[in-house]
């Protein structure tokens, strides 16, 4: 079978020269081992994508002399896989919903790091303090009904305990160097969300699905995802999926050391295009021979 390597951008802004090393070494690592190359749309989230976003993907793409397969996956036309894989983690009763707003829950963690030190998740947010948990199912039932926005979490203690020590195989390089086999530590994010009221689904539980589903053999994504594997191999465990090689690259950085954004237009590829860089220039920007 020939290796499966995707590029899965969201079109929530246009690309940048970031987003160009990852989709270029994905292509050349294709090119390379007489693998396939997929492109999938990462557009779950409906209040920030846009359709204008998704084709100026596929026009950046073309233009740096990347060819994809088709049809690409666009995740707003899978919710129902989604949601059949979060009914099978309800039905191990691994997942319980959460009532409070972003608001709630800050203060509820205000008030535990007036009384000591709070642990954060390796992104560095204050983890959800798990207090939903113990609603009773009368409680849940009454706020339910009541249409709550809610959050579906995972009980990451169930969850760990029912899917045992995890590790992937590492072919790049985590933050410290992390290389090999690696040890998943999905605890270190809590009670994470797996769908919310409005949007059955999550980035976690969409990109396990999608990279079992089209096969993908080798995830190739930046270093800023390399402990978020952790939870997509708990997720893939429970889920009885598939479990890809893992090769996480360094981020490409601006003259000032900062990891680039989407809004900054000094590195996004249409600019640098509307300047006169050829793609060759790209390459030789991001350190591709
Ligand atoms: N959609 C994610 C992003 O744009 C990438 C997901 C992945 O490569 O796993 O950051």
């Amino acid at each position: 079978m020939p290796p499966v390597f995707r590029f899965a951008p969201s079109p929530n802004g246009h690309l940048h020269l970031g987003h160009a090393y990852s989709a270029l070494l994905n292509h050349d690592l294709a090119r390379q081992s007489g693998g396939r190359f997929l492109l999938r749309i990462e557009d779950i989230d409906g209040t920030r994508c846009r359709p204008e976003f998704e084709q100026a993907i596929y026009e950046d793409l073309t233009w740096l002399g990347i060819a994809w397969e088709t049809p690409v996956r666009r995740q707003s036309e899978h919710f129902a896989a989604y949601r059949a894989a979060l009914d099978r983690l309800s039905a191990q009763r691994l997942v319980y919903p959460s009532f409070e707003s972003r608001a709630e829950i800050a203060q509820l963690v205000a008030a535990r790091e007036a009384s000591g030190a709070w642990p954060r998740d390796p992104d560095g947010a204050p983890l959800y303090p798990g207090t939903a948990k113990s609603l009773s199912a009368a409680e849940r039932d009454r706020l339910s009904r009541q249409g709550a926005p809610f959050a579906l979490r995972l009980d990451m203690a169930a969850a760990c305990a029912s899917a045992g020590d995890l590790r992937w195989h590492e072919v790049g390089e985590g933050p410290a160097g992390e290389r090999g086999d690696v040890a998943a530590r999905p605890e270190a994010w809590a009670d994470v969300i797996l769908a919310r009221k409005e949007t059955p689904t999550s980035y976690h539980l969409s990109v396990v699905i999608d990279d079992a589903l089209q096969g993908v053999s080798d995830v190739v994504r930046g270093v800023d995802l390399f402990w978020s594997t952790s939870v997509h191999r708990l997720l893939q465990q429970l889920l009885g999926l598939p479990v890809p090689a893992y090769r996480h690259h360094h981020l490409i950085r601006d003259a000032a050391g900062q990891k680039l954004s989407k809004s900054t237009r000094a590195t996004g590829l249409r600019e640098l295009r509307a300047e006169g860089a050829s793609p060759a220039d790209i390459r030789r920007v991001v350190g591709l021979p």
